[in-house]
């Protein structure tokens, strides 16, 4: 039995994320989705709740044919120390996917297996520009799978993001 861990902060859930777990779901027996910064929200760069982001990510994966958890993990803004608590929240697992630098560093010098999964049209499916074509009214439905489109409705996210950029 082989499981596989994949965190990020998922906002919003995008179609570079669907496409790394599609990949992970083929080479291992179980994933592990860590959402970070779980305790974040209502903010212009990290805009949706945990809760929320647990919807994106288990509907958009209904049919990935790999069991998953989706687990919220909170900050403890103390990288040193940041794996063992990622540890104490999640089922054991046996490596780690990931592309963010310092995630890929506190992992190894932990001295678990860490796999980078390529990057998907990044200059395009990248929160930070989906957020950003949000905020100024461009495209960007077709950046997220189609459930996710169906959660942020249902959650008003866009008007959400847009009521929290104004200044008073
Ligand atoms: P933000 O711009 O808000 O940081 P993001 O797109 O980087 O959002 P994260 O939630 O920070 O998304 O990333 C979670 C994980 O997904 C990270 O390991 C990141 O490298 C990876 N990832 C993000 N975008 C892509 C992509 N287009 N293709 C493959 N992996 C991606
Ligand atoms: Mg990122």
């Amino acid at each position: 039995m082989k499981r596989g861990f994949y965190i990020g902060r998922f906002q919003p859930y995008h179609n570079g994320h669907q496409s790394v777990l599609e990949h992970i779901a083929h080479e291992v027996d179980e994933i592990v989705i860590g959402i970070g910064s779980a305790q974040l929200s209502h903010m212009v760069d990290n805009p949706f709740t945990a809760g929320e982001r647990v919807l994106m990510i288990t509907c958009a994966l209904a049919s990935l044919g790999c069991p998953f958890y989706v687990l919220p993990i909170e900050d403890i803004k103390r990288n040193a120390l940041w794996v063992a608590h990622v540890q104490s929240m999640t089922p054991h697992f046996d490596l780690c996917y990931s592309s963010n630098p310092l995630v890929v560093q506190l992992f190894k010098e932990a001295g678990i297996k860490v796999l980078s999964p390529e990057m998907y049209e990044r200059e395009t499916l990248s929160g930070t520009e989906i957020r950003r074509r949000m905020l100024n009214g461009e495209l960007w439905r077709n950046l997220v799978p189609p459930k996710v489109v169906q959660v942020l409705k249902e959650i008003d996210g866009v008007e959400r993001l847009r009521q929290i950029s104004r200044q008073d």
